[in-house]
């Protein structure tokens, strides 16, 4: 019996697909679409941080979109392989495709990256929630 490597997570068939293998998952199926707390999001392959929830916006395309990555997060590349260029994201890190990167995104850096929710893990931000929640309760009062 071989133990997987903790920096390996095993991934599933969809996400395998997409991160190995530049799949793209059905628009709206990403429980993330509408994840609206506080937090980071990750690399699904390799726990690499990707993306602060600051930076995600509801592009309504049906994929997980941010105006920006954290730096040193993705790298991009551009793919001719269709029949507009378009410029692929990808983990800096492990090299896993995430998505892509369109200059249709709202300001201040003007960009989208759509990214394949499959492909990231959310890590919410639990001191801020505990204070969301607080607020609210006294909010509520
Ligand atoms: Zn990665």
């Amino acid at each position: 019996m071989t133990k997987p490597s903790e920096t390996a997570p095993e991934l599933t068939t969809e996400q395998y697909r997409v991160l190995r293998q530049h799949g793209t998952e059905r628009p709206g199926t990403s429980p993330l679409n509408h994840e609206k707390r506080a937090g980071v999001y990750h690399c699904a392959g390799c726990g690499q941080a990707l993306f602060e929830s600051n930076t995600k916006f509801d592009s309504g395309s049906g994929w997980p979109s941010f105006f920006a990555p954290m730096p040193g997060g993705v790298g991009t590349q551009t793919d001719h392989g269709h029949f507009m260029t378009r410029v692929e994201v990808h983990c800096a890190k492990c090299g896993g495709h995430l998505g892509h990167v369109f200059p249709d995104g709202p300001r201040p850096t003007g960009q989208r990256y759509c990214i394949n929710g499959v492909a990231l893990t959310f890590a919410p931000n639990a001191a801020t929630s505990a204070a969301t929640s607080a607020a609210t309760t006294r909010a509520a009062e």
